[in-house]
């Protein structure tokens, strides 16, 4: 690639993180960052009622927690292209200009149409079977005809919206790098669309464009969702003699199960990065995944850091068919991250603790080492975020259960239950503190097996319940030996009946 790459994630501050958008933001950084580009960030805040209060600090806190960087910003302003607000450029005027210039040339209007009158229209079109598409008011009429009408209007206090004069009949295509050649006609664009609200604001349609070009965007990668747009953004390029920059639309995200497009509505599927972020997700986990989605890289690997995906990134990669959001397959990535990058979660395990009131602050800085075992027994392996770790940690390791009546009768209440707890304890108690180890304890029960010629459940399960007060859990050894002499002779105490 010759020219200089610079790209753009371009969010509007409406809302969390979506992991489609983190998909958008990771593959514009990945292809800046492969060829040693740029990469940018721009705040498209023009429609006024859909912000939210700390939109934009909640997208810019995700991306760096999935660890992106970015050239320029809002908070990076390179004095050449800022402000990265496009509120903040429309106060300054940068739209206006180019409004007032396609309105002196033509290509654009003001329109007083009401919104009743809208209305009426697309109704009508609705029972006529057409499209809904707007109808040019002024059709048939002079320059003068149309500024008298436009007089009119203004005169009994009507507002006007300014609107982009479609060319009729005219192909609009473009060599998109994931779809291949893409054309789209005028007549589907649905007329002549607005480029500047009421209230004076530029719409997204027309403020992208003039920010792409002056901000010198070479490279447009967005989702699937926008090539509808892309005719319309096409149009005003040419409007202005400009170039337009390379359009890419990655792959429709679906859910695995249902094949139906991931919507943000649908709540049984977390799909904000903050809600995995919250459940103990690994950033690298979630860069991973949504690396993946929609883009494959050679062979049959699935684990990747970010360094690697930036090695490998290939624009000729992007997949075609429809990318499939799978929690499990997250689930799953981040548990083989969790396993690899343990002493890194550590911490974050361990504050799991404390979140579950299991132990304080000052034990989970005291004790790391040993609650890091605990952890380790508990199964960390096998989790798929950090939040699951205090439940399976709670019993026995912070709490104990009352044994239960059947347990009792079924396990401890018995000539062989009886036999195994006394013999068992008589050896626990003789085992010296320093001997007091998981091979050790191990050799002591594989020892009762011999003398008292009593295995499987009838041999352990006695045991399991005088030492933890469950019939079931984790490695006993391992258990009693992290946990310790006193602890375990202690809960043989408790056991009432031994
Ligand atoms: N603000 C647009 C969005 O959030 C950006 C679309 C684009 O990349 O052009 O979808």
């Amino acid at each position: 690639m010759i020219e200089k790459i610079r790209v753009r994630y371009a969010p509007s501050p409406t809302g969390h993180l979506h992991i489609g958008n983190a998909r958008t933001a990771i593959f514009n950084w990945l292809f800046a960052r492969h060829y040693n580009g740029q990469f940018i960030i721009r705040i498209e805040d023009t429609d006024l009622a859909r912000n939210v209060k700390d939109g934009e600090k909640s997208q810019l806190d995700n991306l760096q927690w999935l660890g992106i960087d970015w050239d320029e910003g809002p908070d990076k302003a390179n004095s050449k292209y800022a402000p990265y607000r496009q509120t903040e450029r429309a106060a300054q005027g940068v739209y206006q200009k180019y409004i007032d210039e396609l309105l002196a040339s033509g290509k654009a209007y003001k329109s007083y149409k009401t919104e009743a009158t809208l209305k009426e229209e697309r109704e009508a079109q609705a029972q006529a079977h057409q499209a809904p598409h707007y109808v040019y008011e002024y059709a048939g009429m002079t320059k003068e005809q149309i500024k008298d009408a436009q007089a009119k209007d203004e005169a009994v206090g009507l507002k006007s919206v300014v609107r982009f004069r479609v060319p009729e009949n005219h192909d609009y295509q473009w060599q998109d790098l994931v779809k291949g050649e893409v054309k789209i006609n005028s007549k589907e664009i649905g007329g002549d669309w607005v480029i500047q609200k009421a209230d004076g604001m530029p719409t997204y349609n027309f403020a992208v464009v003039i920010d792409d070009h002056l901000m010198e965007i070479t490279h447009v990668l967005r989702g699937d969702d926008h090539v509808s747009n892309t005719p319309k953004q096409l149009m005003v390029y040419e409007a202005f003699g400009w170039k337009a920059p390379a359009f890419g639309h990655m792959a429709l995200i679906i859910k695995a199960e249902t094949g139906k497009k991931l919507s943000k509505r649908d709540e049984d599927t977390l799909q904000f990065i903050e809600q995995y972020r919250e459940l103990g997700y690994l950033p690298e986990a979630m860069f991973n995944f949504i690396g993946l989605l929609g883009w494959s890289p050679v062979g049959e690997n699935e684990i990747f850091t970010r360094e690697q995906f930036k090695e490998m990134f290939d624009e000729n990669r992007f997949t075609k068919a429809n990318a499939k959001f799978d929690a499990k397959k997250l689930a799953w990535v981040n548990n083989q991250w969790m396993r690899s990058e343990k002493e890194k979660v550590m911490p974050q395990l361990i504050h799991e603790l404390v979140k579950a009131g299991l132990i304080n602050d000052q034990q989970a800085k005291n004790d790391a080492d040993h609650l890091a075992k605990i952890i380790e027994i508990a199964g960390v392996d096998g989790i798929k975020a950090t939040s699951e770790i205090a439940p399976l940690a709670e019993y026995p390791f912070f709490k104990l259960h009352d044994i239960s009546k059947e347990d009792r009768q079924s396990w401890l209440e018995t000539d062989d239950g009886q036999k195994v707890a006394a013999a068992f304890t008589e050896k626990i108690k003789a085992l010296a503190e320093d001997e007091f180890k998981a091979d050790h304890i191990l050799q002591i029960i594989r020892d009762l097996q011999h003398d008292l010629q009593i295995k499987g459940r009838p041999l352990w399960n006695p045991i399991r319940l005088i030492t933890t007060h469950e019939v079931q859990g984790p490695n006993l050894p391992e258990i009693l030996a992290v946990m310790g002499k006193d602890w375990t002779i202690k809960n043989i105490q408790l056991t009432v009946a031994v």
